[in-house]
C-alpha cells in the first residue's frame, strides 16, 4: 500500500484532487441512491393511495347499485307475500324485474318446496311446476331470509350469483322467495360498472366474495375461481378498506387497494403491478441522474479550474519552498531574489527566506573558520591546510612548501613560562601573515610547528621569502627574552614529487637538515 501510495507520487494538490474526485463522486453515488429510494418511495405511496381511493369509489356506487337491487327484490316479495297464488300478478311482478332495467340477467319465483313458480327470460326454457334444486336455492331457502350466494354452477350451466328476498305472507308464514341473478361471464350488471376502461399501467380491478371466489376479474377464465395462493386475501376480509402490498396467485407483487361493498360483503380490489410502475421510477430516475451527472461534472470542472489555479498560486511557494532547502549553495540569495511575489504571502516567505538565509550563510562561514582555523594564532590549522591543498591541487597551482619549526622551543617554555611560549607562537604567526602574500596559505600544524604554501614554484622567490620570514624572526624581540629562531626546510610541487605526501616529507627531511647544520637557516 505505502509503495503504491509512494509511486503515485503525491503531494499535497494531488491529494486534494484525488479526494475531490473521490467525494463528488461518493457525493454522486448517494444522491441517486437516495433519489431512487425516495421517488420510489413515492411512487409506491401514490400508487397505493389511488388504488385504495378507486377501490373505494367503485365499492360506493356498487353498493348503491346492489342496494337498490335488495330494495327492489323485498318491494316484490312483499307485494306477492300479499298475493302469492295470483299467477297474473307473479308473472307481472317478474317480467317487470327482468326488463325494466339490466340489473338482473334472470328472475325466478321458487315457492317453500323449491317449485318453479315464475321465471324470465323465456329463453332459459324451465319448467314452471318442477323442483329446482341448485346449491343456491336450496341455500336461500334453508335461511328464509336476504341470501347473496356464492359463484355456483345454475342448471343451464351459467355461472351465477343469486340475490334472493324471502317471500312472507301477512301473518309471517313463509311462502318461498324471490330472486335475481347474475351472469357472471356474460354481460352484467357488475362487469359493466367494474370495467371500465381503467388500464393505466397494468392497473386492473377485481371483486372476490367473503368465500375468497372471484366475482369478477378482468381474465373472465378465472371468474367463479377460489383464490388459495394470495397472500393478502385474509387481511383484506378483515378490514373494510385499506392498502396492501401483496402477492398474487401468480407470484406477482401488486400495490393494492381495497374495500368493501357492504350490502353483499364482497371487496374490491384495484392494483398495479409493483414492477410495472418501477419500470416508469427506472426511467425517471436515469433522466434525473444524468441531470445530477450534469451538476456534479460542472462543480468538478468548476473545482479543475481552482485546482489549476492553485498551482499558479501556489508556484511561488512551492520554488520558495525548494530554496529553503538549499540555503547553503552559493548563489541561492541571488535565486530567492529572482522569485516575483505578486501576492503579500510570497512577499513575506521571499522575505524571511532573504533573512534566513543571510542568516544561515553567515553561520556556516563561522563554522567553516572555527573548524579550520587555529584559535591561539588565528593561522589555517590542518583541517584548512589540507582543503586549501586540495584546492591547489585541483587549479594545478604549483606551490613551495615551507616546513618551519622554532629552535629550542622547549626552553623558551622551560625559562620563561608556557605563556611566553605561546606569545612567541603568536608573534611568529603574525611575522608570516606579514611575510607571505594573501595567496600563500600559512598554517599552524602542530605543537611549534608551522608550514606555509607558497603559490609559486619559484626556488628563487621562495627562498627570499623563507630568509626574510627567518631574519624577521631573529630580529624580533619578544618581551625581555633573547631572540628566537627558526629552521625552515622547503620541497616543491610538482617539480620534487607529483605526489604531494612525498614533497611534504622531503620538506620536513630538509627542516631536519637544517636543524643539524646548527639552526637558524633554511634548507631545500
Ligand atoms: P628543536 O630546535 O630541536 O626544535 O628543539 P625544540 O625544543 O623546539 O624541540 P621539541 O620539538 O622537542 O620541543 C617542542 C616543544 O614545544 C615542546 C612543547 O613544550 C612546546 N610546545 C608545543 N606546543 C606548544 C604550545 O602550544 N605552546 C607552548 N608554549 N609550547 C608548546
Ligand atoms: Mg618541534
Ligand atoms: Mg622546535
Amino acid at each position: 500500500m505505502k509503495q503504491i501510495l509512494l509511486a503515485l507520487k503525491l503531494n499535497l494538490r494531488k491529494l486534494i484532487l484525488i479526494s475531490t474526485i473521490l467525494s463528488v463522486s461518493g457525493l454522486f453515488v448517494v444522491s441517486v441512491f437516495i433519489l431512487n429510494y425516495i421517488i420510489k418511495e413515492q411512487l409506491i405511496q401514490n400508487s397505493l393511495a389511488v388504488n385504495e381511493k378507486y377501490a373505494a369509489k367503485v365499492a360506493t356506487s356498487a353498493n348503491n347499485q346492489f342496494g337498490d337491487m335488495l330494495k327492489e327484490l323485498n318491494y316484490s316479495a312483499t307485494l306477492l307475500g300479499h298475493n302469492f297464488s295470483d299467477q297474473r300478478l307473479v308473472d307481472a311482478e317478474v317480467k317487470r324485474l327482468k326488463n325494466q332495467s339490466d340489473k338482473f340477467n334472470s328472475v325466478l319465483v321458487i315457492d317453500d318446496k323449491n317449485r318453479l313458480i315464475d321465471f324470465k327470460p323465456e329463453q332459459l326454457n324451465l319448467r314452471k311446476d318442477s323442483i329446482y334444486k341448485t346449491v343456491g336455492i336450496v341455500e336461500a331457502l334453508k335461511q328464509k331470509k336476504t341470501y347473496i350466494s356464492s359463484p355456483f354452477w345454475s342448471i343451464k350451466h351459467h355461472l351465477i350469483v343469486m340475490i334472493s328476498q324471502p317471500i312472507y305472507d301477512i301473518d309471517q308464514h313463509y311462502l318461498g322467495l324471490i330472486s335475481g341473478s347474475i351472469y357472471l361471464q356474460q354481460k352484467n350488471l357488475i362487469n359493466e360498472m367494474l370495467s371500465t376502461e381503467y388500464d393505466f399501467k397494468k392497473s386492473y380491478m377485481y371483486v372476490i366474495d367473503q368465500n375468497n371466489r372471484i366475482i369478477f376479474h378482468p381474465d373472465t377464465q378465472r371468474i367463479g375461481e377460489k383464490i388459495s395462493h394470495n397472500n393478502g386475501v385474509t387481511y383484506m376480509m378483515q378490514q373494510n378498506a385499506g392498502q396492501i402490498k401483496l402477492i398474487n396467485s401468480q407470484g406477482v407483487k401488486n400495490l393494492a387497494g381495497f374495500a368493501q361493498i357492504p350490502s353483499v360483503g364482497w371487496i374490491v380490489v384495484s392494483q398495479q403491478p409493483t414492477e410495472e410502475l418501477l419500470k416508469q421510477a427506472n426511467t425517471i430516475i436515469l433522466k434525473a441522474a444524468v441531470g445530477m451527472f450534469i451538476f456534479y461534472f460542472f462543480i468538478f470542472f468548476i473545482f479543475f479550474i481552482v485546482w489549476r489555479l492553485s498551482r499558479f498560486i501556489s508556484a511561488p511557494l512551492n520554488s520558495l519552498a525548494k530554496m529553503a532547502s538549499m540555503l547553503n549553495q552559493p548563489d541561492i540569495q541571488e535565486k530567492i531574489t529572482q522569485i516575483d511575489p505578486w501576492y503579500f504571502e510570497v512577499t513575506k516567505f521571499r522575505t524571511s527566506l532573504l533573512l534566513s538565509s543571510k542568516a544561515f550563510s553567515d553561520k556556516i562561514t563561522e563554522l567553516h573558520y572555527h573548524v579550520n582555523t587555529d584559535p591561539l594564532t588565528g593561522l589555517y590549522n590542518r583541517r584548512g591546510m589540507q582543503l586549501l591543498l586540495k584546492e591547489l591541487i585541483n587549479l594545478k597551482r604549483d606551490f613551495t612548501v615551507l616546513s618551519i619549526d622554532i629552535d629550542f622551543f622547549k626552553k623558551v617554555n622551560d625559562n620563561f613560562g608556557h605563556d611566553q611560549g605561546d606569545k612567541v607562537l603568536k608573534v611568529l604567526a603574525g611575522l608570516m601573515k606579514d611575510n607571505f602574500r594573501e595567496h600563500d596559505v600559512c598554517c599552524r600544524v602542530g605543537g611549534e610547528e608551522f608550514i606555509v604554501l607558497m603559490t609559486t614554484s619559484e626556488l628563487e622567490i621562495a627562498q627570499r621569502a623563507a630568509e626574510r620570514l627567518r631574519k624577521a624572526m631573529q630580529t624580533t624581540h619578544i618581551n625581555s627574552m633573547p631572540p628566537v629562531t627558526i629552521s625552515i626546510g622547503m620541497a616543491f610541487w610538482p617539480k620534487d614529487s607529483s605526489d604531494v605526501n612525498e614533497v611534504f616529507k622531503k620538506a620536513d627531511k630538509k627542516l631536519y637538515q637544517a636543524k643539524n647544520s646548527g639552526r637558524n637557516c633554511v634548507r631545500y
